[in-house]
């Protein structure tokens, strides 16, 4: 398969059109951003990490039912996946509080939630990715009907399932992550975008360390090193 136009990029990836007017390529990037843009840098050899994560993951919520957009990885920094029309809303699952949970309502730092919370936020960096309810996501036509959001929810819980107790058996605890969908081209819902240590946050049983990307929003350094740490824990 051959990439042709490039049709978006973003913070981290390029999604380039394919020879397949059904198939787009990602390019993962070793860029590095957060807090919307405002902080930036760069690690050789990220993008290509992120990249072997996600293809692991996406295998296995495939192997256990959650339908993905994922088709092969081409090489290092390439993905091939199914084109989709995107879903401009950020699912957001978290079993432990951190990050804009504990800056926003003050829940202390670690402490583990009752129930999993999904929460949805808007995809729209000039607004700063902006909490939304589902009124809010039925006015600005994210979705076209109530039963799209609350098959959104249940996906997400659906692969927290699997996923948490996944990680566990490996030593890791997942904090939070999150997750993007779109509808392919039968209208279907299925997981687009990536699952990696840039959008998900794992903690480190035995020692609490984060293993993700905190490790750059909070500048701690070894981010590369950690992320090497997860996918050799996937892969053993
Ligand atoms: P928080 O809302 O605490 O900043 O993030 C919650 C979880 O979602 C974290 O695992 C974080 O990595 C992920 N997340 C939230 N918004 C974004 C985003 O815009 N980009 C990326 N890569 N991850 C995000």
């Amino acid at each position: 398969m051959k990439k042709t136009t490039l049709l978006y990029e973003g913070k981290a990836k390029k999604i380039w059109n394919t020879t397949d007017e059904n198939l787009l390529i990602s390019e993962f990037k070793d860029d590095l951003t957060a807090f919307n843009g405002e902080m930036k840098s760069s690690e050789a050899g990220k993008g290509a990490l992120n990249n072997k994560i996600s293809t692991e993951l996406f295998k296995l919520l495939n192997d256990n039912g959650i339908p993905t957009h994922f088709v092969d990885m081409l090489d290092d920094n390439n993905m091939l996946h199914k084109k989709c029309d995107v879903i401009l809303i950020e699912v957001i699952v978290r079993n432990i509080a951190t990050g804009s949970l504990t800056r926003n309502l003050g829940i202390e730092d670690g402490t583990v939630l009752p129930f999993t919370l999904v929460e949805f936020d808007y995809k729209n960096d000039k607004l700063g990715d902006p909490k939304l309810n589902d009124q809010h996501a039925l006015i600005l036509g994210l979705v076209d009907y109530q039963d799209e959001l609350d098959k959104l929810r249940r996906m997400a819980r659906q692969i927290n399932d699997i996923l948490k107790p996944y990680f566990f058996e490996k030593g890791l605890k997942l904090v939070d992550f999150k997750l993007e969908f779109g509808k392919d081209k039968d209208g279907n819902i299925i997981l687009i975008d990536e699952l990696s240590p840039d959008n998900c946050r794992f903690w480190d049983v035995q020692s609490g360390e984060s293993m993700d990307k905190d490790r750059f929003r909070q500048n701690k350094g070894g981010l590369k090193v950690a992320y090497e740490n997860i996918l050799n824990r996937i892969l053993n």
